[in-house]
């Protein structure tokens, strides 16, 4: 972006006026073209009065006189802007009376194309001044189109390379901002960043073809075909950028009847460019002068869909106009005011290409922002739901698992056991259901009171969740019921950690509530067999806790194993009893 705004500055400051060349200040003459091979000798006479008229299928013979060269310093260069002609031969003419031509066909410019879109002659040092400069163009399209100038040597050089580094810097920003479009497009997948980096792709193709940057690699491309296709990739590009404002504002904020007219005109602009760029006679002004029109109506829409989607609270709408603001503004200039000889004669080109560049950094970096802005929503939203989830799966008193918490935690565990029915399990894939009940609880509701109560369950909570860990899982079932379910340990190891929790939590310190005394739990202990559903296991351990109970509290059970006739082990309501 600096070097795009700072070396036209820069040269402008060094660099001398230029001399241009016009229908006004030249004389000119007109004859049949040369057949190909053979020269023409100079028409006898030039008329330096009203325009030229009827060239197209000739040659167009136009003299620069000595007060236009006086102009232009001792050593001038001829500029001429690349415009559509099959041939260009230009004479320089001395006071010795010797004379040097230069010439560049369609499809050959050698080594005389600039950057810039300009084609270079540089007249031989001679001791004698020069007195004349003849040019003669072969089938030329439009004789008022042209745009050319008398350079001193040395600014030549300067502004070469001032253009060479605007235009390169130019491309590169739309170059990178096209990858970058095209990226966001594939990573949000959403319309308006394709059209976009579709939009930017056609200005870096029309930006190359002007500005001759596509000699470099075809040279044979020279002349008229990129004249031509300059103009189609132009029109393309109208209907490109109108496309991804359209797409990206929102529906709602963009009436129907608004986006359809502005898409229509942007159509027919992009259509035109067709006929246009096949013109190679008839009234190409004329047609330009209407498409130049049609470009005023495109913008005037394109600023109201922007004004109606701003009003009604379209975020893309604020971003798109400090976008379009800019080649808005060289667009619409450039219909009202002649750029075409600021820059050198790159003006209005090189102008667009500038704003272009702008524009697509700028909606580069707000179509970023915005879809930060929408990821990090969505990550917000993301958060919130795995908290909500994860909220539905705790209880809110303890913050242990709640029952629907405790299956979700579980199944994974069950997998091994249920489907190996009638095989034994090994001790990796042990199951053991832990079921906890506070003893007397409801005592300590009716003395204490609910609250105090609900201080009993937290602390035994807490005191349970110490036993957490991946292959062992607490859990709140309801009311004063807990549960754990250990993974991996076998009959011996499951009672004695049954045996360890009990104790843990008979041994928890209630004194500040409830006074001195102790609250004491039971267990019952089951081991899974292979095949147990939880309902088989939660059902046998619920009757282990059942014995805990009715043998007097504070104690575990485990439900022991029966040898069936079968061969399996079993597991039966006939209990012993471990505790205090
Ligand atoms: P047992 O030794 O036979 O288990 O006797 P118990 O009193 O503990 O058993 P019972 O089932 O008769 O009473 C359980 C009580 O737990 C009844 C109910 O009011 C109480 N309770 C259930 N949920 C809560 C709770 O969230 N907070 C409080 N404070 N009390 C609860
Ligand atoms: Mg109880
Ligand atoms: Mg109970």
């Amino acid at each position: 972006m600096l070097l795009l705004f700072a070396a036209p500055a820069a040269s402008a400051w060094a660099a001398a006026p230029d001399q241009w060349i016009t229908l006004s200040n030249t004389c000119h003459a007109i004859s049949a073209t040369p057949a190909p091979g053979r020269d023409l000798p100079l028409p006898g006479q030039f008329v330096c009065r009203g325009e030229p008229q009827g060239y197209q299928h000739g040659s167009l013979w136009l003299q620069v006189g000595a007060t236009t060269l006086a102009r232009a310093g001792a050593q001038p260069v001829v500029m001429v802007h690349s415009s559509r002609f099959d041939a260009l031969r230009v004479g320089f003419f001395y006071a010795d009376g010797s004379a040097e031509w230069q010439g560049v066909a369609h499809g050959n410019y050698g080594a005389r194309w600039r950057l810039g879109g300009q084609i270079a002659f540089d007249p031989p040092l001679r001791d004698a001044p020069l007195t004349r400069i003849v040019l003669r163009f072969d089938r030329l399209a439009s004789a008022p189109m042209l745009r050319m100038r008398l350079v001193d040597n040395g600014a030549a050089q300067l502004q070469a390379t001032a253009m060479a580094c605007m235009i390169g810097a130019a491309l590169m920003l739309l170059t990178v901002g096209a990858l970058y479009n095209f990226g966001l497009a594939l990573a949000v997948r959403r319309q308006f960043p394709a059209w976009q980096g579709a939009w930017a792709t056609c200005m870096v193709a029309w930006g190359a073809l002007w500005s001759q940057f596509h000699l470099f690699f075809v040279p044979a491309m020279a002349g008229a075909v990129s004249a031509q296709a300059c103009i189609a990739l132009s029109c393309l590009a109208t209907l490109l950028g109108t496309l991804s404002l359209i797409t990206a504002i929102d529906r709602q904020h963009l009436p129907p009847w608004l986006a359809r007219t502005t898409l229509l005109v942007a159509l027919v602009c992009g259509g035109l460019g067709v006929p246009l760029s096949l013109m190679r006679s008839g009234p190409m002004e004329l047609w330009a002068q209407v498409l130049g029109l049609l470009v005023l109506l495109l913008l005037a829409l394109a600023g109201a869909c922007l004004v109606v989607a701003w009003l009604r609270g379209s975020a893309a709408a604020r971003a798109f106009v400090g976008a379009w603001a800019v080649p808005m503004l060289v667009m619409g200039l450039s219909g009202v005011i002649d750029t075409n000889h600021a820059f050198w004669g790159g003006g209005s080109q090189m102008m667009v290409l500038a704003a272009s560049a702008w524009q697509t950094v700028w909606l580069a970096v707000a179509a970023t922002r915005r879809f930060m802005g929408m990821r990090i929503e969505r990550d917000r939203a993301l958060v919130a739901e795995a908290a909500a989830h994860e909220q539905a799966r705790r209880d809110p008193l303890t913050g242990l698992r709640n029952r629907r918490g405790f299956m979700a935690a579980i199944a994974p565990l069950f997998d091994r056991v249920v489907e190996a029915p009638g095989a034994a399990l090994d001790d990796g894939d042990a199951l053991a259901l832990l079921l906890l009940d506070v003893d007397r609880f409801k005592a300590i509701n009716d003395t204490h009171g609910h609250d105090a109560g609900d201080s009993v369950l937290i602390t035994l909570a807490k005191r349970l969740a110490r036993w957490e860990a991946p292959t062992c899982v607490p859990a709140r079932l309801g009311g004063e019921e807990f549960a754990l379910l250990v993974k991996g340990m076998g009959r011996f190891a499951a009672l004695q950690l049954a045996e360890s929790v009990r104790s843990g939590l008979s041994g928890c310190d209630h004194s500040p509530i409830l006074g001195p005394g102790q609250v004491t739990v039971s267990v019952g202990v089951a081991m899974a067999r292979p095949g147990d559903d939880f309902g088989t296991l939660y059902r046998t351990a619920d009757a282990a806790l059942y014995a805990a109970k009715h043998q007097g509290r504070n104690r575990v059970v485990i439900a022991p194993d029966v040898l069936c006739s079968d061969g399996t082990v079993s597991q039966r309501a006939a209990f012993a009893g471990s505790g205090s």
